[in-house]
């Protein structure tokens, strides 16, 4: 029914041999030395950051594929753009550029800075939600969840159910279900529901996309009954490819044109530049005058002048040029297509990956990869630490770690156990990708001999920045062991 992940690409290079390679439309200007650490050091590296890999130094990491946030490669155009930046405290001209940006990518009037995505998620979120209503969402992101409650709300997810199937052959299991947003205005009736939040590229469930009849679907529905849509843009270039890719009335738009659209259909977008526009940033876009004089107040209070709101004047030179770049094709199928060459190898090596590929990085299923260990021993906790020791490669864990306590301190178990492996834009070569792949297959080989994690130090709010874990046995003397005794001396 649906092409195999990977497997659609818009590339237009087909190689003689038939292989499937995903084509690089850049060439590398400036380079970065990488070293790998031996084991025994990643040993102690690991040990010393409490098993959680936020807390890893970079000279004891080879490839950090923590997150795709701030560590997308610029352009050339827009190193050069920054050089240009007109720095001032007011009525800056660098500011100027980026509206006009922003109105001609968005064809929306009213556009506030702020200094990143979650910035722009406590300014949505103190402005429209009040104790008591409700935030339907396709899929709650750590920062957004936290803002939405921290301002009394409760989200709501109405993901359709496919979407939490990890293996799966459906193009867009960002969706919202319908008669779940229907059934969820018939129990709170519309004056309870603060905003539906759709969030593109749907970080949580592995950078899965939603089409954009969906969004169309929703923004009708939301529309007659009078509900704000806000749209969370910040993973937007994915989602866009796969809206191009994946769905066939869509394959002829633009990437402008179907930015064009989605603009159309929604109240308020807010990003995180850190992603969108391969800068460092974020922003908020609407039409709506009175939803921009509300939230203009707040951008002063928490950000910062309204020609800069907390960013550097030569970040916004640079977030100008790259949304402007991300318009381009060759541009936004980078990463995707990047992602679907690992997962693509990785399930040819029969190791559980979701699919389809989705968009910012491969994510490896830890409930599936560990499926001896009990989700209270934190399985993608466990394969982060794994992986890390093995390879030198630093994932993201993305389960039960990244979820908080109840109010009554129980714990919540995510309906998915992750270990996120993020391919920063432009980032990493083909034979990286390839090192990567070759060193989680011998980990999956060696599987039985990973134990589990427990919490030795753990923070009340999103402790899985500073919360520190411990091996429940001495697992990983025995995977260096292993090691060894299979790759001798080589790191
Ligand atoms: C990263 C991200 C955010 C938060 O952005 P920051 O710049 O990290 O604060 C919000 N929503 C989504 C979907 C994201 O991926």
């Amino acid at each position: 029914m649906h092409p195999p992940a990977g497997a659609v690409s818009m590339s237009k290079v087909k190689f003689f041999s038939g292989e499937n390679v995903p084509l690089e439309m850049h060439k590398v200007r400036i380079v970065q030395k990488l070293t790998l650490p031996p084991i025994e050091r990643r040993l102690a590296a690991i040990q010393e950051a409490g098993n959680n890999t936020f807390l890893l130094k970079n000279r004891d990491i080879y490839l950090d594929m923590l997150t795709d946030s701030g560590v997308n490669a610029m352009s050339d155009k827009q190193l050069g753009a920054m050089m240009e930046a007109d720095d001032s405290y007011a009525g800056s001209e660098t500011f100027s550029k980026l509206q006009d940006k922003i109105r001609d990518i968005f064809g929306m009037e009213y556009f506030l800075p702020v200094h990143q995505g979650r910035a722009a998620e406590n300014i949505v979120s103190k402005v429209f939600v009040r104790p008591g209503t409700v935030v339907p969402m396709n899929y709650h992101f750590t920062t957004s969840k936290a803002h939405i409650v921290l301002n009394g709300g409760t989200v709501e997810e109405i993901l359709i159910d496919e979407g939490l199937a990890v293996t799966s052959t459906h193009p867009f299991k960002g969706n919202i279900d319908l008669d779940k947003l229907q059934a969820l205005i018939n129990t709170h009736g519309a004056d309870t529901i603060a905003y539906v939040r759709l969030e593109t590229g749907t970080n949580l469930i592995g950078g899965q996309p939603h089409s954009l009849q969906n969004l169309r679907e929703v923004s009708t529905l939301c529309r007659a009954h009078g509900i704000l849509v806000v749209f969370d843009a910040s993973l937007l270039a994915d989602n866009l490819y796969f809206i191009k890719t994946r769905e066939a009335a869509c394959k002829d738009m633009s990437l402008r044109e179907i930015t064009r659209e989605i603009s159309g259909l929604v109240d308020v977008i807010y990003f995180s530049a850190r992603k969108l526009g391969c800068a460092r940033g974020g922003g908020i876009i609407t039409n709506s005058e009175d939803a921009y004089l509300k939230m203009r107040e707040l951008v002063t209070l928490y950000e910062g002048f309204l020609t800069y709101g907390g960013m550097s004047i030569r970040e916004i030179e640079a977030l100008t040029v790259g949304l402007e770049e991300t318009m381009d094709e060759d541009m936004v199928s980078q990463g995707p297509q990047f992602i679907g060459y690992m997962v693509e190898e990785l399930s040819r090596k029969g190791v559980p990956v979701i699919t389809p590929a989705g968009g910012l990085g491969c994510h490896l299923d830890a409930m599936r990869f560990l499926d001896h260990l009990p989700q209270t021993e934190y399985p993608a906790g466990a394969l982060a630490s794994a992986l890390y020791l093995v390879s030198g490669v630093r994932g993201m864990e993305r389960g039960s770690v990244s979820e908080q306590r109840d109010a009554e301190g129980n714990e919540t178990y995510s309906n998915m156990e992750l270990l996120r492996l993020a391919v920063p834009r432009r980032v990493f070569t083909l034979s990286q990708l390839k090192y990567a792949v070759d060193r989680i297959s011998w980990l999956y080989e060696n599987r039985a001999l990973v134990g589990g994690l427990r919490f030795i130090e753990e923070p009340k709010i999103l402790r899985f920045f500073f919360g520190k874990l411990a091996p429940t046995t001495d697992w990983q003397s025995a995977l260096v062991a292993k090691f060894r005794a299979d790759f001798g001396d080589s790191l």
